[in-house]
């Protein structure tokens, strides 16, 4: 496809994405007082991840009132945890209090971003025309497109079959017979919601999570109100969640030998609900805890130990207009499929969209980034969320406002200097790279489990090797000497 440029609007700065990454990040050019911007986003609404997963049970697994913006607290989150309607609405409410709506173009779907050395911009093509811009942000997620089981005869079924984070809301639990994929954070959420109305559930488990309680609770009304009269409290609570999930990140990065001790946590936790031996060897992971992502639930086990469910544990190998056949020879009658198997990270599709110079795509430069935001070979260009970004242990937020902070210091200074285009040097993101590498295998994320933190060469492109303030330290000023500015 050819990117014609003709009737493109031309602006200073495209964001791509109105989830927690794209907002923030309209959100702090405002502030700094860059208002000419456009952020384009594919669906009719704003919220990224929080809009599209609407299954029953979503919820996030970091308390609220870390998983904000520190710059908009809300002091009348009702749970502990933020349920997903209520992060929706949330976002829905920052988006509208801090100005970004009248930038937001809805319904445009990016196809292809192409940096275009001679005008020094980037061309962008988007399902409602194109727009040009000195500057692109991509804030388009790393859980955002659904990866779907390769399984003989899946387009065969006839009954309802969708993906987790593609809900049919239309769908009643009511007396079906479903049929659930993976056991990852998804699945756990949904299978105790739909369990105590379905006729029968079976969850086919191909590894063993583990499973440790959860502590959300109502937040009282008495709390709500010192929040909202005393700001400070909801601070401090904030800060109190920040350390012990810091403390986590000792067990997680430098002394795996920790998460041991908390393997008696989980196995009370699963020992209390599941009584029968056989199904407790099935559920007994056979990794190191922490290598793959710890899942808190206080209704996943109990929902399993219920007479109409059932744990699978033998490989799917076909599917039947009206059945799964597992390796075993037996055939599990459904009518209903959720495939709860997690989301392409390390191979977005989006990231064979993005063309910098010389022709590579950002999926062939990907595990070149700096500090998970800036590649060579990308003038202008910002990640959010890019390669080695994400936690095991806290919020994502953190590491959104820490890259937001970078970028507009990176904005000022290339504005500074004449206004690039500028370009991370090759060697300064090769020995940052080198370095992180040198590091996770270190981690219990290397510990030797396969999860989707690693990508197909076994390499973890996704998590940060570090506590969440070392990011913020590295990112906290951008360097000039680290980049080409006004080379290219
Ligand atoms: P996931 O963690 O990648 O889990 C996918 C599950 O599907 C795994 O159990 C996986 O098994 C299984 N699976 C994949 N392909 C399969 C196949 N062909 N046959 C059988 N099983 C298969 O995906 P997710 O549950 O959607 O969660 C993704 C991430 O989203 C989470 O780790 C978290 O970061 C985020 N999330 C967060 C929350 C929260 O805050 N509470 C909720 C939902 C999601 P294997 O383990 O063997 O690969």
């Amino acid at each position: 496809m050819t990117v014609s440029d003709q009737s493109a609007q031309t602006v200073t700065f495209a964001i791509i994405g109105t989830g927690f990454a794209g907002l923030g990040a309209a959100i702090k050019l405002l502030q700094a007082g860059h208002d000419d911007l456009v952020v384009l986003e594919r669906a009719d609404e704003v919220g990224g991840t929080w809009r599209d997963n609407t299954y029953p049970g979503c919820r996030c697994d970091v308390q609220s009132n870390l998983y904000s913006f520190s710059f908009a607290a809300k002091p009348d989150w009702s749970e502990t945890f933020p349920s997903q309607p209520e992060l929706r609405g949330y976002l829905r409410e920052v988006a509208a209090q801090y100005g970004v709506l009248p930038h937001v173009r809805f319904g445009h779907e990016v196809s292809k971003a192409v940096w275009q050395g001679t005008a020094e911009r980037w061309l962008i093509s988007t399902s409602k025309g194109d727009v040009a811009a000195r500057y692109l942000i991509a804030g388009v997620g790393a859980l955002v497109e659904p990866s779907l089981p390769d399984i003989a005869g899946i387009e065969t079924f006839t009954g309802t079959i969708m993906h987790s984070a593609r809900w049919d809301n239309g769908w009643q639990a009511a007396g079906r017979r479903v049929a659930v994929v993976g056991t990852g954070a998804s699945a756990i959420q949904i299978v105790p919601s739909i369990q105590p109305a379905v006729e029968h559930v079976t969850v086919f488990q191909r590894t063993a999570p583990f499973v440790v309680p959860h502590t959300n609770k109502p937040v009282s009304g008495r709390r709500k109100r010192l929040y909202a009269a005393v700001p400070a409290t909801q601070r401090m609570s904030r800060v109190t969640n920040y350390w012990l999930r810091e403390l986590l990140a000792i067990g997680f990065i430098k002394r795996p030998k920790i998460l041991k001790r908390a393997e008696a946590v989980w196995r009370r936790h699963m020992e209390g609900a599941i009584t029968d031996p056989a199904t407790r060897r099935q559920l007994t992971p056979s990794y190191d805890m922490g290598c793959k992502r710890v899942l808190p639930s206080n209704d996943f086990y109990p929902a399993l130990a219920e007479p109409n469910a059932e744990l699978v544990t033998e490989k799917i190998i076909e599917f039947r207009p009206d059945a799964l056949v597992t390796a075993d020879g037996a055939v599990h009658q459904v009518d209903t499929v959720i495939l709860a198997t997690g989301f392409h990270v390390t191979d977005n599709p989006m990231f064979g969209l993005i063309t910098g110079r010389d022709g590579r795509t950002l999926a062939d430069a990907f595990g070149e980034t700096y500090l998970g935001t800036v590649v060579p070979g990308f003038p202008n260009y910002f990640q959010l969320t890019g390669a080695n970004t994400g936690l095991g242990h806290s919020s994502m937020l953190l590491m959104i406002e820490s890259q937001l902070r970078y970028i507009i210091d990176a904005v000022s200074k290339v504005e500074a200097a004449g206004g690039g285009p500028f370009e991370v040097r090759p060697e300064v993101a090769a020995a940052y790279n080198a370095e992180l590498q040198r590091k996770l295998p270190r981690t219990v994320w290397g510990s030797g489990c396969s999860s989707w933190y690693l990508n197909s060469q076994g390499k973890n492109l996704t998590l940060w090797p570090g506590f969440t303030f070392d990011f913020r330290h590295r990112t906290r000023r951008f360097k000039p000497a680290e980049f080409s500015i006004g080379e290219s």
